[in-house]
Parts: C-alpha cells; structure tokens; sequence
C-alpha cells in the first residue's frame, strides 16, 4: 500500500474553519448555557412589565451571550467605551443604553458619547461638571447610598451619595444644561431580601418631590441589580423581588410612577454558567484535608473572596460518605483559597483527576481573569445547551 498523496489527505480532511472557537474540553472551563441566560431575562423582564431590563455587561461579556440577550429585547448596562462596543456589536442602540459608573475617565465619557451614548450615572459635583463639559446635554442619574445589608456582594461606601446630596448634584446638572433624569442605586449583589429596595425606593421619591419642587421634572429610577442566583436554592423567587418593588413603588410615589429600569447582572448569567475543574491533589495538613482545583481565585473565582459566594458543589464521586475540606486554588498565591473558614463537605473518595463542578458561577467568572497570573490562563468558555 502506497501512502497517500498530499491532494488526497487535504480531501479527507474535515473542513475547518481556522477561526472558529473550538470547544474546551480540558479544565478548568466556564461551561455557559446562553438559552437558561436568556431564560432569566424573560422571567425577569415579565415579573416586572414596563421595567426596562439592561444586563449589567460586566457579570459576562461573551458576545454569543450579549447577541442572544439583545434579540429577546434585554437592553444594556455598561461601565467603560469597550461595554459599549460590544453592546453595540451585539446589536444595540446606543441611546438605549445606561453607563453606569459613577466615576468615570474624562476621555471615556467622551468616546461612549461620540457612540452615542447618552444616559451617565454621577455621584459627585466634580464629575457632573465633567459630564455636562465631555458629554453636553446628556441626561444623568444621581447614585444614592445603600447599605448593601441582606446581600452577600455588599457594594461598600464607594458609591452613592445622601438625598440631600443627590437633590444638590442634580440641580447642579440642570443648570449645567443636562437632562436631570432621576436616580439610580443599587442594593447589594446577591440579595437575599426582596424587602432591600423599600429604603432606597423611599429615599429616592424623596429626591424626585425635592427636584419637582424646583420646576424640574424627573423621569427615570433605575432600581439596580442584586437579583441572586439560586447558590442555596432557599433564595426567594423572582415573583417575590417583583412584588415587593413594586409594593415600594406605590407606596413611596404613589400613582404618580416614575420610569423604571433594572440592571441584573448575577440574576441573568449566575446560574447560567458551571466552572468545571479537575482535582489538582487532596493532601493532609495536620488532619485537616486540602482539596486544591485546577481553578481559583485569580483565574475566575474571585468571588469566594471572604468565603462571600458560596457556589453549590457537585463531584464525580458524589454519593459516597463525605467530610470537611478546605478548598484551594492552584496558584502559590497565599490567598489562592476558596473556602476555609467553613469548610466545604466533600467525598472522601476524591482523588487527583476528578471532577468538581462549581454550579452557579456564570457571573463575574469570567470577567476578573488576570492573564497569565502566575503562568495560569483566564477561564475559557464554553457554549453549551440549546444554540439559540
Ligand atoms: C455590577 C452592577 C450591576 C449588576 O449587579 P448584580 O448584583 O450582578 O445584579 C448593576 N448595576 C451596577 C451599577 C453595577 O455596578
């Protein structure tokens, strides 16, 4: 038998597109499942009619993800000129998207506008004096302070501002010549008390009477995120965070409501998406057992930062007798550690080479990757479920 001809094995070879993503089948890998993505904008965006849905781009930008979202009508919420971008690669329109950072580079209030943006978040005079000089005209949203309690991600002090201090910034915008929209907040991410948006709501009905007060007349609240996924299963349902805002709607501005809009980010992509690692190697330190992961904090787990997110774990070897773990990640950095302080029940059975699924982690997983951190590559994605 003569070997084949050159001619002949480029014949039988599979055709292949170069360019085409190929499916990741090595760990660690965000398994992302676009059609249960899409799904939670629809249950979102029907407990809440008349409430615009712009996903927070920032929990996962995979363009196949933001395309898919933008046809079944979820609209945007970006923080930088890239977020706009690939809003708009997946087909939005500009003006229908919030930038949602309140503390923004000169330059990039200026690109997002000259995109067309035109809805910006502040939370200081300084900054409302740089909208209203790189992006005249535009309207802008006051960020109040919230006290991020019942959420297991709270947001801290490093945005938002008082009531009083919002009425004075958006009064400053009026007579800056910008458009003195209303105010947005956020109340924690992964909020587990659909009672969180009562205070907030209430603070910001105070601040649409105060600017309607002057003549102006406020048209937009933009509610936040914080919609968890379902790490416990105990979370309350989307029909309860619905009813409870619009429960705080009415009763802090009556029948008089303002336009409305939500930014999930967690709360469409978290459950979403599986990390799939592989166990590195189970050791003994003085009785206590280690379980270190091809996957940690620095290459797409950050939010076990503090043991903060607790992600449901499932193994190959689940449904023998389990035990207390610490859970580490495969980096030398000290702080590479999942899970310590409460350890995590785990098989005993577990052993090098097998798998761990870290479920609910479709969020913020890819998006923090530090390349090449300590010669460990960011988290690649891989599509799977329905191609939608
Ligand atoms: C991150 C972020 C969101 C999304 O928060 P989730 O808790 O993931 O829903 C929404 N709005 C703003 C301003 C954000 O920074």
């Amino acid at each position: 038998m003569s070997l084949p001809t050159v001619e002949e094995v480029h014949a039988s070879a599979e055709p292949t597109d170069p360019t085409a993503p190929r499916p990741v089948t090595s760990t660690p890998r965000l398994e992302l499942d676009v059609h249960a993505a899409v799904g939670a904008f629809s249950a979102l965006a029907d407990a809440l009619p008349g409430t615009g849905v712009h996903y927070a781009v920032k929990a996962n930008p995979h363009p196949v993800l933001l395309r898919s979202l933008h046809q079944a009508g979820c609209r945007f919420d970006v923080a930088s000129p890239a977020e706009v971008k690939a809003a708009l690669a997946a087909g939005a329109q500009p003006e229908t998207l919030v930038y949602s950072n309140p503390v923004k580079r000169r330059s990039d209030i200026v690109e997002a506008a000259a995109l067309g943006v035109s809805l910006f978040v502040v939370d200081s005079p300084q900054e409302t004096r740089k909208v209203a000089q790189a992006a005249p005209g535009s309207s802008v949203l006051c960020r109040l302070v919230t006290s991020g309690a019942g959420s297991d991600w709270p947001l801290s002090r490093k945005y938002g501002v008082s009531t009083a201090e919002a009425l004075d910034i958006l009064l400053l915008a009026a007579h800056l010549g910008l458009d003195p929209a209303g105010v947005s907040f956020h109340v924690g991410s992964q909020q587990r008390d659909p009672g969180a948006w009562a205070t907030p709501v209430a603070a910001s009905a105070r601040v649409f009477a105060g600017l309607r007060a002057y003549g102006l007349r406020p048209w937009l609240l933009d509610l936040g995120g914080g919609f968890p996924a379902r790490l416990a299963g105990d979370e309350p349902a989307v029909a309860d965070y619905a009813s409870a805002i619009r429960t705080a709607l009415r009763a802090s501005f009556g029948s008089d409501l303002p336009r409305t809009l939500i930014e999930p980010g967690r709360g469409i992509v978290g459950e979403a998406g599986t990390v799939v690692t592989s166990v590195v190697e189970v050791v003994d330190r003085g009785g206590t057992r280690w379980v270190f992961l091809d996957c940690g904090v620095f290459t797409g787990l950050v939010e076990t930062l503090e043991e903060a997110i607790r992600y449901p774990l499932r193994t190959s070897r689940d449904g023998g007798p389990v035990g207390p773990c610490v859970v580490a990640g495969p980096t030398c950095d000290s702080a590479d550690v999942l899970y310590q302080n409460e350890p995590r029940m785990l098989p005993l059975a577990l052993a090098e080479g097998d798998e761990v699924r870290i479920d609910c982690a479709g969020a913020y997983s890819t998006c923090y990757s530090t390349v090449g951190f300590n010669g460990f590559d960011p988290l690649p994605t891989t599509l799977v479920g329905q191609v939608v």
